[in-house]
């Protein structure tokens, strides 16, 4: 093979952000290979299996010679239907499936290729900080500009949207939001949203809500939908996965709802690119749609187990964290003399504990790392000793 060619790679690509994970990735690999005995906290991968009923329903659907086919960009309107019937089980709030549902890859695609239908090179996004890598890395392809909108503790990490200056709100076109939140665990109210619908109506953004932990809450109380406060579905839609819901990360599948033409727009892009979603996967996840209660519950009072003894192992050893009222993370402050890195990597080479440092999330996480609940009760509470030696 000829070396001579260098095959330059384009600006989006060059200007990329390191990818979070895999950074860590490479630094977890190493530490393996060096036979230690790993707890990896770092990850927002669910360790539990999908729930039984969905995978025997998948064993069923994948016999049915229909769903070898292309299935549609839109997906089934039977999925669409489970979709729609869901949200007015859970939020009450009605959605007509062929318009206002979409089937998505998982909700990462959606977000990936919301930016590439109504954004023009110079336009701007609303993206919070700390977030999810993939909000300014799709605003990025499609030749925008990420505005941030830092998540600070005074503030409940809700964005301060009087602090976004005219000139920029005069370019943007798009604002990211996500509640119950990665990685800083806050939840939002009916209040912010109220606020985020008119601030949206007045200057004409369109508003795209990241819900992917809205079924993992704790305490009994369940966060609302960003679509049931009046005037949502004007502004904006509202992303969902049945990833975190389900344990079902692997599957790819989850859904955008709201604003039809949002919602088309979208569609028209995943229509140029994708064909959507293998159908006997569509048909898991209807079953998935309708998981009975209890097993939900069983779900939730896990992670509500994990987060009761992390949280209060944490506290015991004085680092600054907030007990979460949903998400499966704990946002938590690094001690006095590290910074977010060094933090990491002192836990990792003489704890053998992996989590994530803060500011992988963007420049506003500084000064925090994130300890996932992605292991059972033993490992974390294995975990909390190791740290205590070495604080
Ligand atoms: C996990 C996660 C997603 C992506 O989930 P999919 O598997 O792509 O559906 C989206 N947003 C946030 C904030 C997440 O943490």
């Amino acid at each position: 093979m000829s070396r001579k060619k260098s095959f330059e790679l384009a600006k989006r690509v060059k200007d990329l952000p390191p990818y979070l994970f895999a950074t860590i990735d490479k630094m977890k690999q190493k530490a393996i290979n060096r036979g230690i005995d790993l707890i990896d906290l770092s990850v927002g991968d669910p360790d539990l299996p999908t729930p039984k009923h969905i995978v025997e329903r998948m064993k069923k659907a994948v016999q049915k010679p229909a769903h070898h086919r292309y299935p549609s960009y839109e997906g089934m309107l039977s999925f669409r239907q489970a979709a729609a019937g869901w949200y007015k089980k859970r939020f009450r709030v009605s959605l007509d499936p062929e318009t206002e549902v979409l089937s998505l890859i998982g909700s990462k695609e959606g977000i990936g290729h919301l930016p590439l239908a109504f954004l023009n090179p110079g336009d701007v996004v609303l993206v919070p900080s700390p977030g999810y890598p993939v909000y300014p890395v799709a605003t990025l392809f499609a030749g925008a500009k990420s505005h941030i909108m830092p998540l600070v503790e005074k503030n409940d990490f809700l964005p301060d949207l009087k602090a976004i200056p005219k000139n920029i709100l005069k370019k943007a076109r798009l604002m990211f939001l996500n509640y119950p939140n990665n990685p800083t665990a806050a939840v939002a109210g009916r209040k912010f949203y109220e606020e985020v619908i008119k601030f949206a109506g007045k200057n004409n953004i369109i508003v795209c809500h990241d819900a992917a932990y809205s079924e993992i809450y704790y305490d009994n109380r369940r966060p609302m939908s960003f679509l049931q406060v009046p005037g949502a579905g004007d502004v904006g839609i509202e992303v969902h996965s049945l990833s975190k819901t389900y344990n079902m990360t692997g599957w790819r599948i989850g859904f955008a709802a709201g604003n039809a033409k949002v919602i088309a727009g979208l569609g028209k892009i995943k229509s140029n690119l994708d064909s959507g979603i293998f159908q006997a996967v569509q048909e898991a996840g209807i079953e998935a749609l309708k998981t009975k209660e209890p097993v939900l519950r069983k779900l939730r009072d896990t992670y509500q187990e994990r987060r009761d003894i992390l949280y209060s192992g944490l506290k015991d050893l004085g680092l600054g964290v907030k007990k979460p009222k949903a998400t499966f993370y704990l946002w938590t402050k690094v001690p006095q003399g590290y910074d977010s890195a060094s933090f990491v990597r002192h836990l990792l080479n003489r704890a053998g504990v992996l989590i994530t440092p803060g500011n992988g999330f963007g420049s506003s996480g500084e000064g925090y790392v994130r300890f996932a609940l992605t292991v059972p009760t033993k490992r974390i509470r294995q975990a909390i000793r190791r740290i205590k030696k070495v604080l």
